[in-house]
C-alpha cells in the first residue's frame, strides 16, 4: 500500500503550529473514529492536502457480520486479500424449517474481517496524510469561535489529557456517538436494534468436520430467533459469526444465539469470542450542527433498514462528508456541510425506504415472515434482490416483472396465496 496526499498543502506551517489559547495542535479537521466512515472521510480530506487528525481510541474489535457487496470491493479499492471469503449462495429459513436457497449468479458476497479490515482501512487513511491519535475524544471546550478544541484522553502508564483544535470536526464514533449527543443535544437518538453474536470456529466437531462447505450464508426468519429483525450464520474462513438482534428490550440474545447455533450445527464449536452492539436503522434528521460539526457513518444513522448492512453505506457516507467537509474548509460556509446528507439520502434514500417498509410490514409474526420467505422462492425477486444488493442500484425490470411481484406480495400478505 503507497499512497500520499495529492497536495501537501498542510505543509505550509505558517498556516499551523499551536493554538495559544487552547494549548494544542491546530488541524483542518480531526475525525474521532477510525471505523470504516472514519478511515475513509479521514484519508479523502488527507489527500485533498488538509491537515486531518484521525483519533481512534482502539482496544475492540467492531462486533459485525463482515459482509461487503462487490460495489464496495470496487468502489473504495478494497483488496482481495481483505476478503476472507466469497459467498455465492444465500439459505432464507422460515418459521416452519422450510428454506428457500438463493445462489447468486454473476457475483459474490465478500466476508471481511474487522479486526484487520479496520486496521487497514487506518493505516491506508494515514498513508495517504492523516496522522494517527491513539486516544479517546471525550468532549469539546472551546465552543465559540470559528475553531473547535476537542478534549482527547490518551492512556500510557499515565492518563494523559490532549486538547487539539480545527476547523472541522467528523464525528465518526459509532452508534450512539458522543460527538452527536454533544454537539447535536436536541436531536432525537435514532431507532436501534441491539445486535449479538458468537465468533466461533468454523470447522471442528468430533473429526474436525468443515460444517459449511458450501460457504453459503444462513439468515434465519424465526421469531423465536428474533421478534422484529433476524438471525444470521455467516461464515469468513476459518470463523463463523452467528449472531440476531432486536429493537425489544430485555429480550434473551444469548439464548437466541444458543438455539441458532443448534438449530445450525455449531453447538460444539469452539468460541473465540462473544460481542455486542446497536445497529442504528434511520439517518439522523440532521448531521451537521450548523457551524462546524459533521457526523458519518453509524454516528449519522445510515444503516440499512431490514438487512443492517452499514459497511458499503459507511464507506460511501465517509466520502459525501469528506466531499462536503472539503466545500467548507474551502469557503468557511457551513451551509456546505448540510450537502452531505442530502447527497447520502439522494442516491440511497429511496431503497432504504423500501427497506424499512419492508422490515415493517414482513417482520412482524412468523405468519408473515413465513410468507416472506416463500415470496424469495420467486426468480425475478433473487435477481432483483442481489442485484440491488451486490451494485446499490434499483434494478430496471420490466413493469410487468414488478407488478407481479407486487400481486405476490400483496397475496401472500392477505393470505390468498399459500407459503
Ligand atoms: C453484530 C453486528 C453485525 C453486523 N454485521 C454487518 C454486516 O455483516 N455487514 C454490514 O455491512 N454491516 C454490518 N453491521 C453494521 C456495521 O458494523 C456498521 O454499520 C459499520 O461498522 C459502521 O461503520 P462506522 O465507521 O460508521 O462505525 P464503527 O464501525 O462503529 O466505528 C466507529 C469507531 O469509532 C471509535 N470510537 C467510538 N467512540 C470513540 C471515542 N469516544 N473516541 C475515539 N474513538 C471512538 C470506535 O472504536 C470505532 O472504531 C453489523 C453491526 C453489528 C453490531
Amino acid at each position: 500500500m503507497t499512497e500520499s496526499p495529492r497536495k501537501l498543502a498542510y505543509l505550509d506551517t505558517s498556516r499551523y503550529g499551536t493554538d495559544r489559547k487552547a494549548g494544542g495542535t491546530v488541524y483542518d479537521a480531526i475525525v474521532v473514529g477510525g471505523g470504516p466512515s472514519g478511515s475513509t472521510a479521514a484519508r479523502a480530506l488527507a489527500r485533498a492536502g488538509y491537515r486531518t487528525a484521525l483519533v481512534e481510541r482502539g482496544g475492540r474489535i467492531k462486533p459485525c457480520g463482515g459482509a461487503i457487496p462487490p460495489r464496495a470491493i470496487e468502489d473504495f479499492a478494497i483488496p482481495h486479500s481483505q476478503i476472507k471469503a466469497r459467498i455465492h449462495s444465500a439459505r432464507m429459513i422460515a418459521p416452519s424449517g422450510k428454506t428457500v436457497d438463493m445462489p447468486i449468479d454473476n457475483g459474490y458476497v465478500g466476508m471481511v474481517d474487522r479486526e484487520e479490515f479496520d486496521e487497514w482501512l487506518r493505516e491506508r487513511a494515514a498513508l495517504s496524510g492523516a496522522e494517527r491519535i491513539a486516544a479517546t475524544f471525550e468532549g469539546f471546550e472551546d465552543a465559540t469561535g470559528a475553531m473547535r478544541t476537542v478534549v482527547l484522553r490518551r492512556k500510557g502508564e499515565d492518563t494523559e489529557r490532549l486538547r487539539l483544535s480545527a476547523r472541522l470536526v467528523i464525528g465518526a464514533d459509532g452508534a450512539k456517538s458522543l460527538v452527536a449527543r454533544l454537539a447535536l443535544p436536541k436531536q432525537k437518538p435514532t431507532p436501534c436494534v441491539f445486535a449479538y453474536h458468537e465468533i466461533v470456529e468454523s470447522t471442528g466437531g468430533e473429526n474436525g468436520i468443515e460444517r459449511n462447505p458450501d460457504n453459503r450464508c444462513d439468515v434465519y426468519y424465526q421469531g423465536r430467533i428474533s421478534p422484529d429483525f433476524y438471525g444470521w450464520v455467516f461464515p469468513h474462513g476459518e470463523t463463523t459469526s452467528i449472531g440476531t438482534g432486536t429493537a425489544r428490550k430485555g429480550y434473551g440474545l444469548r439464548k437466541a444465539v444458543s438455539d441458532l447455533r443448534d438449530a445450525s450445527g455449531y453447538a460444539d464449536a469452539r468460541t473465540i469470542r462473544r460481542e455486542g452492539a446497536p445497529i442504528p436503522l434511520k439517518p439522523l434528521k440532521r448531521w451537521d450542527d450548523g457551524r462546524n460539526v459533521l457526523l458519518t457513518g453509524d454516528a449519522a444513522g445510515v444503516v440499512a433498514p431490514a438487512s443492517g448492512e452499514g459497511i458499503y453505506y459507511a464507506l460511501e457516507c465517509g466520502r459525501m462528508v469528506a466531499d462536503a467537509g472539503e466545500k467548507f474548509l474551502k469557503t468557511g460556509n457551513p451551509k456546505c456541510l448540510s450537502a452531505a446528507r442530502r447527497e447520502f439520502l439522494g442516491d440511497h434514500g429511496t431503497v432504504f425506504a423500501i427497506l424499512g417498509l419492508l422490515q415493517g410490514v414482513w417482520y412482524r409474526s412468523d405468519w408473515l415472515r413465513e410468507r416472506f420467505v416463500a415470496i424469495c422462492k420467486d426468480a425475478d425477486v433473487q435477481r432483483m434482490t442481489w442485484e440491488s444488493y451486490m451494485h446499490k442500484k434499483l434494478t430496471r425490470e420490466s413493469p410487468l416483472a414488478h407488478g407481479r411481484i407486487l400481486m405476490q406480495n400483496i397475496g401472500h400478505y392477505f393470505g390468498w396465496r399459500t407459503a
